[in-house]
């Protein structure tokens, strides 16, 4: 019988255990062994394995963080490090690898298949929704919905005080959860990776806003902005805005925790048993979304060097809006 091996890497998103669920689900439904990887390509190194059944599944659909856990780990970007993950593989029979993460995990997961030729396939799971083959990826909803929930509590102290508020939303290199949530939560300005803002056209957008008497304005502010964050942004402002009570929230790690929305189980569990369908299918090198509704395979390396862009109607509907 066929064993397949399932981790996940890279940051956590919630909705990572619904797609585990999945694959061991749906590979007992195809009639495969499953082998489950503890803390990502750390875990693959230093063969941390766990025999996994449908039994062990129970009860996580709903739970964030990961049951295999997740780790970041320099070594596997030696090939060294991944000759040592390729034998452990071997050893433990392992035919298939899926990896449930963002792009880094699927570029490690490309090397393994080109040097070992274990058939990898990805699941798309970030919060950060930063890769193209899906029009969504596994968490960004969940933590769309904890960003929302949590600034509208910051909007109620910013009325009460009519202050101004930055907030700090996840977001390296993208802004889908900072465009988003500013639109959710009705924000006065959002500030964004994919736009390059110069410091004077903010202040020229804020001022604007602030003449319009408001109970409070809210800024959201997207982490890998050029600014450098709520906290930069803030103290280059500072001299211009002394007349406002300016005061930053940074939301930080709990936008990759609780418990998944709806919408993230279910695309977790398409997805989860999409990329079984797709090793059952002899695929390798493949990534597993949905586009339009639809599942899609994607070669993987189609999706690397790839920018998925922001929708720019979003960023104009945003400015109608405030
Ligand atoms: P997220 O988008 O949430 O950060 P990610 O999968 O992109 O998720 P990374 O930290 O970039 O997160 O990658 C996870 C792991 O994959 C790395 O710690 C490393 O072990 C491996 N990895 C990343 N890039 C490569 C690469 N170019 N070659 C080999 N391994 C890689």
């Amino acid at each position: 019988m066929k064993t397949i091996a399932v981790l996940t890497s890279g940051g956590d998103s919630p909705g990572m255990n619904a797609a585990v669920r999945a694959v061991i689900r749906s590979a007992g439904y195809f009639g495969y062994d499953i082998l489950g990887i503890r803390f990502g390509y750390k875990g693959l190194m230093e063969a941390d394995f766990v025999r996994l059944q449908s039994s062990d599944v129970s009860g996580i659909i709903q739970r964030g963080g990961t049951i295999l856990k997740s780790a970041r780990s320099e070594e596997f970007h030696e090939k060294e490090g991944r000759n040592r993950a390729a034998e452990n593989l071997k050893k433990a029979g392992v035919e298939a690898l899926i990896t449930i993460g963002g792009d880094g995990t699927f570029r490690g997961a490309t090397l393994l298949a080109q040097e070992h030729g274990i058939n990898t396939v990805g699941i798309p799971g970030t919060i950060d929704n930063d890769l193209i083959g899906s029009d969504e990826t596994i968490g960004y909803d969940t933590a769309l919905n904890t960003a929302m929930q949590a600034i509208d509590k910051v909007r109620d102290t910013a009325d009460a005080h009519e202050r101004l508020f930055l907030v700090e939303v996840m977001g390296r290199d993208a802004g889908f959860i900072a465009l988003e949530t500013g639109i959710a939560c009705g924000a006065e300005l959002i500030i964004l990776p994919e736009k390059l803002t110069h410091i004077e056209e903010i202040k020229e957008s804020l001022n604007k806003v602030l003449k319009v008497q408001r109970r409070s304005t809210l800024v959201v502010v997207a982490e890998g902005d050029h600014t450098g964050g709520a906290i930069e942004l803030s103290k280059k402002l500072e001299p211009d805005f002394k007349q406002y009570d300016m005061r930053v929230a940074i939301l930080g790690h709990i936008q990759r925790g609780g418990s998944p929305t709806a919408h993230d189980r279910v695309l977790a569990s398409r997805l989860g048993y999409e990329a079984v369908n797709a090793i059952h299918n002899e695929k390798s090198e493949v990534m597993v979304g949905v586009i339009n509704h639809d599942v899609k395979i994607t070669p993987i390396k189609e999706t690397f060097g790839k920018i998925k862009e922001i929708n720019f109607d979003l960023v104009e509907l945003a400015k109608v809006l405030r």
